[in-house]
């Protein structure tokens, strides 16, 4: 077992260094830790590494050329630096791709049971689990028979999402659920996973560059920067702070290299 209440965080990056292609540096010592139970944020501009944490944690970096180089995974308090990403998934890591990923000639049916290929689901036990989906998202109902090509955008994270439930995931890893959809679906979608949160304990580690609504929707974030942990709080401390307003949420213009040099909470936080 782990010791010093690691015991109680379901997922832990320690000081990982990742590379592209032996030659692009996309992480540099980073490290977070996300409780079992809880949602977390990890925020951060274009380009700041955001999909790739998810990918280290989730091991698809392999997949991209990458890899870590240094540091270590622990899920579950086991080290999972080097696992097979499709052990992970059978273990309950389940990540859902930036950009919806949906198969776009496969009906929105089709493309929810893809989450459950690797299960041995009795006929009985599939319906009920789908059943279980689309009364989350009574939008997929509707669209059940139709060519998830055809979908919108919202449907089709929704599918995503979906997709991933049936996987049966413990932790949920998210990348950029809101990109290209309009407000109120992003915030029909933020809702319904926090739902999933609070009533059936599903961990989240969620990547989002609308700083604003994953941060009323979470417990914890983290800004990364630049392949790197430069903030860290609960959601009330980083909504509260200024300088994170004006950088990723939106709060108008400010001059970046003066924000830079204001005083950072130490890097590699994890939770307190
Ligand atoms: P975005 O929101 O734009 O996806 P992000 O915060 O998720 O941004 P990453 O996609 O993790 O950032 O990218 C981190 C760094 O790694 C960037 O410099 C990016 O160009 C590089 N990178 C990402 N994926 C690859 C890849 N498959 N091959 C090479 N470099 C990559």
């Amino acid at each position: 077992m782990v010791k010093g209440g690691q015991q109680m965080d379901i997922l832990r990056l320690e000081d990982v260094e990742a590379i592209y292609g032996q030659a692009v540096l996309a992480l540099r010592g980073l490290s977070l830790a996300v409780r079992a139970g809880s949602v977390v944020a990890l925020l951060g501009a274009n380009g700041a590494g955001k999909s790739t944490t998810l990918k280290t944690a989730s091991r698809l970096l392999d997949a991209e050329r990458g890899q870590v180089t240094r540091g270590r995974i622990l899920y579950q308090g086991r080290d999972v630096t080097r696992g097979d990403p499709a052990d992970l998934v059978g273990q309950g890591v389940v990540q859902v791709l930036e950009g919806r990923r949906c198969f776009p000639h496969l009906t929105i049916e089709e493309n929810l049971l893809m989450g459950a290929s690797h299960r041995r689901l009795s006929r009985k036990a599939r319906a009920t689990e789908l059943e279980a989906v689309y009364a989350l998202f009574p939008r997929l109902r509707e669209q059940r028979s139709s060519r998830a090509g055809y979908t919108s955008g919202g449907e089709q994270q929704m599918a995503a999402i979906g997709r991933a439930l049936l996987a049966r995931p413990k932790l949920l890893l998210l990348d950029e659920p809101s990109m290209g959809l309009a407000p109120m679906i992003v915030e029909e979608i933020f809702a319904i996973v926090r739902g999933l949160n609070r009533r059936e304990g599903l961990s989240v580690l969620v990547a989002e560059q609308n700083a604003a609504v994953a941060l009323a929707h979470v417990d914890f974030g983290y800004v990364i920067e630049n392949g790197r942990v430069v903030h860290a709080g609960t959601a009330a401390e980083l909504q509260a702070q200024d300088d994170i307003q004006a950088l990723y949420l939106g709060g108008g213009t400010v001059d970046v290299p003066a924000a830079r040099e204001r005083p950072r909470r130490p890097q590699f936080a994890v939770h307190p």
